[in-house]
């Protein structure tokens, strides 16, 4: 597909990212309690590419990110970012919120900031607009347990962006919500992304979500994870209102089921 101008606008912000012959293994190197979670993982993502890891339950698919994310290191084989000498942050956003329950939603998603060593007022001001971003203004005061599961979702997904990642990872992060909740979510990140041009991983094992989030899907194995299939998503960008409707998705999402089902040739 040629890239439409949206995309090339992406490509200008994000980080690229390389993976070369990745392995890791939990557990000693052989035996029953040896896992062999991800076997020789070849990945190359180009700058502002929206790419779905999309793979079977326990494939190995959150070790690939945390690999990526740097929160676990390769037994062998090489992962690289390169932000073009452009500030480098990585925003996670997980199935699980995580968000301090007793801390407003604003002061949640102005942590990473302040953290970071940017001033209290200045990191709140950020966290305004990154709530603005992801529709939750009014809820800049409530506490986690006063927001629904979408709501708290949004809150995860704007603590992400507020520190403009070159790389955003997503790990499953609304497969624990309700079907609007999970399609206004999907519907935003789209936005989202053509908007700021970040590179984003998203991990999911919906052939759905893959087909209409990603301009990229790659397919996993069972464990170990191996790169069974790559597929550049053949839908327009952006996404129109109702595409989940249409026979083009339906079609998107029938390959993608049945490269699932298929070994590589
Ligand atoms: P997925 O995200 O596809 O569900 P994971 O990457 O979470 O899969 O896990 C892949 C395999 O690695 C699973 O068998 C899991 O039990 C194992 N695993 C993941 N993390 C660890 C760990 N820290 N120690 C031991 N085994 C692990």
């Amino acid at each position: 597909m040629s890239p439409n101008p949206s995309q090339t606008h992406a490509r200008a912000k994000g980080a690229a990212l390389s993976l070369r012959s990745v392995v890791r293994r939990f557990g000693p190197e052989s035996g029953p309690n040896s896992v062999l979670a991800v076997d020789g993982v070849d990945l190359e993502v180009g700058p502002g590419e929206f790419v779905a890891l999309l793979g079977p339950s326990g494939c190995g698919k959150s070790t690939l990110l945390k690999l990526v994310a740097g929160l676990e290191r390769p037994d062998r084989g090489s992962v690289r970012t390169d932000s073009f000498g452009r500030p480098h942050f990585r925003g996670f956003v997980f199935q699980d919120a995580c968000l301090l329950p007793w801390r407003s939603t604003l002061e949640n998603v102005a942590l990473p900031l302040e953290l970071l060593g940017q001033s209290r007022a200045g990191a709140r001001a950020l966290a305004a607009e990154a709530l603005e971003r992801v529709g939750l203004r009014e809820a800049a005061g409530r506490l986690p347990r006063q927001l629904s599961g979408g709501m708290r979702m949004r809150a995860s997904l704007a603590r992400a962006l507020i520190a403009k990642p070159s790389l955003l990872l997503l790990d499953e992060p609304f497969a624990a919500l309700d079907e609007d909740a999970r399609h206004g979510l999907q519907d935003d990140l789209r936005a989202l992304w053509e908007d700021l041009g970040m590179t984003i991983l998203f991990v999911t094992h919906s052939v759905a979500e893959a087909a209409f989030l990603a301009n990229r899907t790659v397919l996993l194995s069972p464990r170990p994870a191996r790169v069974r299939h790559d597929r550049a998503t053949d839908l327009p960008s952006p996404r129109p209102p109702g595409l989940r409707l249409t026979d083009a998705f339906l079609r998107e999402m029938q390959a993608l089921a049945s490269l699932k089902r298929t070994s590589p040739p």
